[in-house]
């Protein structure tokens, strides 16, 4: 016993030195004070009144962008409860590709709620399990209060697309650029077989149309140097790249297109070779069987009919001045996405082994053509065998201008093909949000103990959506909560939300503002997971040298600061 007490008390090593922990309430707050710094950031460019971000890369590139997912792919935060809240947005952004600035300021403000709750010794899990049902709750409302829409009517998607886009550009373009996107989306969209016959609906019970939109048959190109309203929808492929060779024709109808995506070239020997050359007839003879060898790879494609050549390696001198002989129109180094896309719309094999070439691996086109765009000559390829091969080819002002019109229409592709595929719309503006933060609250007083006060938190956060949108159009916060309560209680079948171009409180609906209630539904889901996740986080474990784990929670950078770049 006594010989126990004279040994010295060893420590016990558990972590690697070096190792840093940060504990219980530390933990929570770092993180959370990590989480809402990301909200603030973005808060402000929420909605059409939002404003923009000047994004400089370290090489200095410099984006402007009101566009939640770009700003947050590239503020590169380093902290790792703001990394798991990236990439969240991101996995929205992928799935429904609208609603990332949404999702950030939700769960930012879900966060700070729940911060409240736990200073005053609620525990996490029952905030976790609070935020949970009301999540619950809130998809019912949502679904309740949508509105069922036909997957074809074009004036209704067009709706859907400039509401989009209006958070990103001005009204006039974004009308141009809406009705480019649902003309071009209803070209390509696809009805199946209904598999179960519709029985009523039931106010809460939502199911996807027979509608499928496969966006990987629109291609967008862009171009500075027009107005946005010169975008236009191209029926068929456009490449960015010109006819190889002055010689060959400009312009060839009824194209038979071989696509290659190996080089047009004699192969150079695998190790160095030496040549030994004593007269100039011998040089002769290596050129001309140099030349040999290129004349009958051209003859392969004459011969099994083509008279378009796409290739996606190089394409010899000598090899293009055969073709050229030939008549044949030949383009070099098309991107490699470029070119699957090309052998889906003309329905070309891809050949890698130009010896093999038959004339059943060429693919149609109506007309291959290349035109002038700007001082560039691009290649048009038109009247595709595969009629759901478009591209969309977008202009504007400036560079910049171009990328985020892309962005736009990028997003307006996402929404409209939600709505297509599960067709309920809900009014924007923040209406739905109003609405079902005043239904939680009525319906958290249902609710048993501590629920209720993480229910409570949840109405309230979901109300900051309109709060924002009022904030960014510059009405006064405040007010703006009173009235909107006031006119959602008093009449239950408008759906009052902020006219942030009247900068008043409207009926959303009557404004054409619609948003797909897919977007609003994966907003709720996925800002309830993040809060969630983050909220359950008791213990940080950072290793000193943080290079190796790259996932949160505990991977990346060093605990104590937030978001490095920030
Ligand atoms: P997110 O990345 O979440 O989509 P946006 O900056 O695109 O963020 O803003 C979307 C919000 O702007 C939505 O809540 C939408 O309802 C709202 N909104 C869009 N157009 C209007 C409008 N004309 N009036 C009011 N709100 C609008
Ligand atoms: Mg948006």
């Amino acid at each position: 016993m006594s010989s126990l007490q004279q040994q010295p008390q060893e420590p016990v090593l558990l972590l690697k030195e070096g190792t840093t922990e940060t504990k219980k309430r530390d933990a929570q707050k770092n993180n959370i004070t990590a989480a809402k710094m990301l909200a603030q950031i973005l808060k402000s460019s929420l909605g059409p009144r939002g404003l923009d971000k000047m994004l400089v890369d370290p090489l200095g590139d410099v984006t402007i962008t009101n566009d939640g997912a770009t700003i947050l792919k590239e503020i590169d935060a380093q902290h790792p409860a703001a990394k798991m809240m990236v990439e969240v947005t991101k996995s929205v952004d992928n799935e429904v590709g609208d609603g990332t600035t949404s999702v950030a300021v939700l769960a930012g403000s879900l966060l700070e709620k729940a911060e409240e709750l736990i200073n005053k010794n609620v525990h996490a899990t029952v905030i976790v399990d609070g935020y949970r049902r009301a999540a619950e709750k809130a998809i019912k409302i949502l679904r309740e209060i949508s509105t069922q829409i036909d997957p074809e009517d074009k004036e209704d998607l067009a709706k859907i697309a400039r509401t989009t886009m209006a958070s990103k550009m001005a009204s006039g373009q974004s009308e141009t650029l809406a009705n480019i996107v649902v003309d071009g989306i209803l070209k390509i969209v696809e009805e199946y077989e209904s598999q179960e016959n519709s029985i009523g609906r039931r106010s809460d019970s939502t199911k996807k149309s027979n509608y499928r939109v496969d966006l990987d048959n629109i291609k967008v190109e862009r171009k500075a140097g027009a107005s946005i309203h010169d975008s236009k929808l191209i029926e068929g492929i456009v490449l960015d790249k010109e006819v190889v060779h002055g010689g060959m024709p400009k312009r060839i109808e009824n194209a038979r297109i071989a696509l290659v995506n190996s080089p047009l070239e004699v192969e150079k020997p695998e190790f160095d070779a030496k040549l030994n050359i004593s007269n100039p007839s011998q040089m002769q003879r290596f050129l001309d069987e140099e030349n040999k060898i290129l004349g009958s790879m051209v003859e392969k494609f004459s011969s099994a009919g083509a008279n378009v050549v796409l290739c996606q390696k190089g394409i010899d001198d000598m090899a293009q001045h055969y073709l050229a002989k030939a008549g044949v129109l030949a383009v070099r180094r098309i991107k490699e996405s470029d070119m699957s896309k090309l052998a889906k719309a003309t329905g070309a094999t891809m050949i890698t082994n130009i010896d093999e070439i038959t004339s059943n691996d060429l693919g149609d086109a109506q007309l291959v053509e290349e035109r002038r765009v700007e001082t560039d000559k691009w290649v048009f390829v038109e009247g595709c065998r595969n009629p759901k091969a478009l591209s969309i080819l977008l202009r504007g002002g400036s560079q910049r201008v171009v990328d985020e019109a892309e962005r736009s229409v990028h997003d307006a592709l996402m929404t409209v093909k939600d709505v297509i595929e599960y067709p309920y719309v809900v009014p924007g503006g923040g209406a739905p949000e109003a609405i079902v933060s005043q239904q939680i609250r009525e319906w958290s007083n249902s609710l048993e103990g501590r629920a209720q006060l993480a229910a409570e938190q949840f109405a309230d956060s979901i109300e900051t959506i309109p709060l924002v949108l009022a904030e960014n159009a510059g009405m006064d916060p405040i007010d703006t909560q009173v009235q909107l309560r006031t006119k959602i209680t008093n009449s239950n079948k408008p759906k009052y939300g902020i006219d942030v171009i009247n900068k008043k409180i409207a009926d959303m609906a009557s404004r054409f503002v619609y948003e797909p209630l897919a977007v609003k539904e994966h907003i709720v889901n996925g800002a309830t997971e993040v809060a969630s996740m983050i909220l359950r986080i008791d213990d940080v474990i950072a290793s000193s040298k943080s290079q190796a784990p790259t996932g949160p929670p505990g991977g990346g950078g060093g605990m104590g600061g937030y978001g490095g770049a920030m």
